[in-house]
C-alpha cells in the first residue's frame, strides 16, 4: 500500500497543475496508525467536495470492547466520535484558503439526539470515520502544498485528539454510553408496564426557541409528575429515577393556553429519540413507534382507505381507495393517521394546534343542527375509543378548546403553569354532570385499516431523466415531483432526509424492481429495507449513490411518509 509520503509526494508534483489532476491522488495511504482512503476527487473547486474516510484499528484506537459491543453501544459511540472528530476540526484547523470550496473539512453536524449515522462505523475490528475535504486550488489550479496541509499536517492531529481511546473524555465516552443504555432499558420497561411513554422529573422539556433544539435556560420550570401517575424506574446505570408513566388508553392533555400543553408533547414526540447529555430530555422516553398525526391541507394522497372516518363525499368520491392531489385539513389528517396505523404504529399523537377542528369533533349543537347524513366526517372522538379496545393503539391528545373528549379519555392531565396534575376524576364529573350529551355511535366498529401494495410500476424508474436529488430536509425531488416534508415533525436532521433519499432509490432499484409481476405491501417493503440494514448497517443500501457517510437512520413511519407524499405514487 501507498503511503503518506507518496502522497505528498503526488501533492507536489502536481501542484500548479490543472484540478483535473487531483484525480491522481485517489487511493488508499498508510498513515502514521490509521489507513486514509481518498473516495472521490471533486472535479472542480466548486463541485461538492471530495469524499475521504480514514480507518483506525483497534490495537491503535483502543477503544475498549465492552464500548461498543452492541448495536445501542455503537450509536453512542459513533455520536460521541462523530462530535470528538468535529471539534477537533474546529480547534485544529483554520482552513487554507483558495477558490470555491478550497480547504473546506467537515463532519455530520450531530443534533440533540443520538441516531445511528454513517458518520463514523464503529465495527468489530476497526473504526472508520468518514468527512469530506474541499480540495484547494488557487482559480483552477492545484494548491498541493495546501492539500499536503491538510491530509499530512492536520488530519493526523485530528485523528490523534479524536479517534484515540487515550485523548478522549473517557469519563464522557462511557457516561453516553451508559446513558443510551438506562434510555433503552426505559424504553424496554414501557412495554412491560404497559405504558406508552415516560417524562423523568426534573426533565428540562422547553426550549431556547422556536428555532433552536437547546434546553431553555432561564426560567424554565422542571418536570414534576403528578404523585398519581408516578412510577419509580431502576434503571442499569442511575440506579432509581421517578417520573410520570403515561399509560395506554387515551390521555387527554388539557389547560390554559400558554401553560405548556404542546411543550410536553413536543417532549414525548422526540422521546422516540435518545437525547443526549444536556438536552433536558434524556429521560423522556416514547415508544419507538409513536406516530405525530396532524393535518398538511394541499398535499397529495394516493388510494388510501380514510372510511373510518369519511364517507359520502359531495362528489361521490371514494373514500374506501381516497386519492387526490390536494387533501383538506380533515382529509389530509385522515390520510396521515391510516398510513400511520398501516405501517404499525400503536399510538397516536395529536396536537390540537395542527389539527382540523371538524376531524377531531363536532359537538352536540352541530349534531342537531347537520344531520348524520349531510355530514361526510366521524370525528377522531367517535373513534378513538374503538381503536383501543379493537386494535390496541393508544392516543396521547393535546385538546385546550373541547372538553367533549372527557367522555373518551382514560387519563386527563391538566397544565397548570407548566406543572402537570391529574384531574380525570373531576374531568368524568363535569361529563357526567351535563345533560345536553353528544350523540355517541356506540355500535360502530372502528373501520378497515387497508394495507396498500404496490407493484414493479408503483414509483418510476431511476434513470437520466428520473434521478431522486435530496434538496434539504424538507424536500427530496424525483424525477419533475418534488415531495415536500415540511409536516413531517418527527424527521429531524437532514441527513435523514438524505437516507430517505437513499432508501427510496433502493426500494426502486432492488425491491420493486424485483417483484415481477407480483404486489407487494407497503409493510413488506419497508421490513425488507429496515432488515437489510439491520444485517448490513447503514451502509447496506448505498454503496456509491451519495457519500455514505452522511445517512442517519429516519424511522419506516417517516420513511412512508415520503413514499406517500410522492405526487406521482401509484398504488395498485
Ligand atoms: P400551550 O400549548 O399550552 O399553549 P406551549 O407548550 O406552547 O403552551 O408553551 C407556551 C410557552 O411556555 C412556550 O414559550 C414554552 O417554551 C414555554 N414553556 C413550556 N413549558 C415550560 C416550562 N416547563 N418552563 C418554562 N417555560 C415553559
Ligand atoms: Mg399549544
Amino acid at each position: 500500500m501507498k503511503k503518506q509520503k507518496d502522497l505528498e509526494e503526488i501533492l507536489g508534483r502536481i501542484d500548479g497543475k490543472g484540478y483535473a489532476a487531483y484525480r491522481d491522488i485517489k487511493g488508499e495511504y498508510e498513515c502514521n496508525g490509521y489507513i486514509l482512503c481518498i473516495d472521490h476527487a471533486q472535479v472542480d473547486p466548486f463541485a461538492p467536495p471530495s469524499k475521504v474516510r480514514i480507518k483506525v484499528g483497534q490495537s491503535v484506537h483502543q477503544i475498549p470492547l465492552e464500548l461498543r459491543d452492541s448495536r445501542a453501544k455503537k450509536i453512542a459511540v459513533s455520536d460521541f466520535l462523530t462530535r470528538a472528530f468535529r471539534e477537533s476540526i474546529r480547534k485544529l484547523y483554520d482552513g487554507v484558503g483558495g477558490s470555491g470550496k478550497s480547504g473546506l473539512l467537515v463532519i455530520d453536524d450531530c443534533g440533540m439526539q443520538m441516531i445511528e449515522r454513517t458518520s463514523v462505523i464503529v465495527g468489530d475490528k476497526e473504526i472508520e470515520v468518514r468527512f469530506e475535504v474541499g480540495l484547494p486550488a488557487a482559480g483552477r489550479k492545484v494548491l498541493g502544498r495546501s492539500a499536503a496541509q491538510i491530509f499530512c499536517k492536520v488530519l493526523p492531529q485530528i485523528v490523534e485528539a479524536s479517534v484515540l481511546y487515550k485523548n478522549l473524555n473517557q469519563r464522557a465516552l462511557k457516561e453516553q454510553v451508559e446513558l443510551i443504555l438506562d434510555q433503552e432499558a426505559i424504553r424496554a420497561e414501557l412495554k412491560k408496564r404497559d405504558l406508552v411513554a415516560f417524562v423523568a422529573n426534573g426533565a428540562i422539556l422547553p426550549r431556547e426557541s422556536g428555532i433552536s433544539q437547546k434546553p431553555l435556560r432561564k426560567g424554565a420550570v422542571p418536570f414534576k409528575s403528578p404523585q398519581h401517575l408516578e412510577v419509580t424506574l431502576n434503571l442499569p446505570y442511575k440506579g432509581e429515577l421517578k417520573g410520570m408513566g403515561i399509560p395506554r388508553g387515551i390521555t387527554l392533555i388539557v389547560g390554559g393556553g400558554y401553560h405548556g400543553k404542546s411543550t410536553l408533547l413536543n417532549a414525548i414526540e422526540l422521546g422516540i429519540y435518545n437525547h443526549i447529555t444536556g438536552d433536558g430530555r434524556e429521560y423522556v422516553i416514547t415508544n419507538e413507534d409513536a406516530v405525530k398525526v396532524r393535518a398538511e391541507d394541499g398535499r397529495s394522497v394516493e388510494k388510501v382507505n380514510i372510511s373510518a372516518f369519511i364517507n359520502n363525499l359531495p362528489n361521490g368520491k371514494d373514500t374506501l381507495q381516497f386519492s387526490t392531489q390536494n387533501a383538506s385539513g380533515s382529509t389530509s389528517q385522515a390520510a396521515n393517521m391510516m398510513e400511520a396505523l398501516e405501517v404499525g404504529t400503536s399510538c397516536l399523537l395529536i396536537d390540537e394546534d395542527t389539527s382540523a377542528t371538524n376531524f377531531m369533533i363536532r359537538d352536540s349543537r352541530m349534531q342537531r343542527l347537520v344531520k348524520k347524513e349531510k355530514e361526510p366526517i366521524t370525528p377522531f372522538i367517535d373513534k378513538a375509543k374503538k381503536l383501543y379496545e379493537e386494535k390496541g393503539i393508544s392516543t396521547i391528545l393535546v385538546v385546550g378548546g373541547s372538553g367533549e373528549y372527557f367522555d373518551v379519555a382514560d387519563l386527563v392531565i391538566m397544565m397548570d403553569e407548566y406543572v402537570p396534575k391529574d384531574v380525570t376524576q373531576e374531568a368524568k364529573e363535569i361529563a357526567n354532570s351535563f345533560t345536553l350529551k353528544r350523540e355517541v355511535l356506540e355500535e360502530e366498529p372502528f373501520g378497515e385499516i387497508t394495507l396498500r401494495t404496490l407493484t414493479k410500476g408503483s414509483l418510476p424508474t431511476l434513470g437520466r431523466e428520473m434521478r431522486i436529488k435530496v434538496r434539504n430536509k424538507e424536500c427530496i425531488s424525483y424525477g419533475k415531483s418534488d415531495i415536500h416534508l415540511d409536516y413531517v415533525e418527527q424527521l429531524i436532521d437532514a441527513n435523514q432526509t438524505n437516507c430517505i433519499g437513499t432508501m427510496l432509490e433502493y426500494i426502486v432499484s432492488e425491491i420493486l424492481s424485483k417483484v415481477g409481476n407480483k404486489e407487494i405491501t407497503v409493510g413488506q417493503i419497508v421490513d425488507t429495507l429496515y432488515e437489510k440494514i439491520e444485517k448490513e448497517g447503514l451502509g447496506g443500501i448505498s454503496p456509491y449513490t451519495r457519500h455514505p457517510g452522511n445517512l442517519v437512520l429516519p424511522r419506516k413511519y417517516e420513511l412512508c411518509a415520503a413514499l406517500n407524499r410522492f405526487r406521482e405514487l401509484k398504488v395498485k
